[in-house]
């Protein structure tokens, strides 16, 4: 594996093991880290360590009850690893986008414009 892939990987902290057939000098296994089940073969390369943490299950006890009101809009629908955002845009329209989730030790945030919004 490359090694600056490899580095990221261990910087993270994050469960994995080296893709066997799949791209090996950049992809990697990753694994949920709560229950330890398999989330598939990952690119490192495109891959932003900080989300896809979790399994389908082990991320459901992140939802929360909508609406959420936030300073940067306010979250519609949660998903646990993404949210729909509302927000009013410069021309006083509403609208409605996907987010998706970024996990650490803080928590769970969502990045809006650049900033962390913690959910
Ligand atoms: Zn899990």
């Amino acid at each position: 594996m490359w090694e600056s892939e490899e580095q990221k990987l261990i910087k993270s902290g994050r469960k994995w093991k080296p893709s066997a057939d799949y791209m090996p000098y950049r992809c990697a296994e990753l694994f949920c880290e709560e229950c330890g089940a398999s989330l598939g073969i990952h690119d490192i390369v495109c891959t932003n360590l900080e989300t896809n943490m979790y399994c389908g299950k082990c991320v459901q006890k992140y939802i929360k009850q909508t609406p959420i009101s936030l300073p940067c809009g306010t979250i519609r629908k949660d998903f646990g690893d993404s949210v729909s955002l509302e927000y009013i845009d410069n021309y006083y329209d509403s609208i409605v986008v996907n987010k998706v989730c970024y996990f650490n030790r803080k928590g769970r945030y969502i990045k809006v414009k650049g900033k962390r919004y913690y959910v």
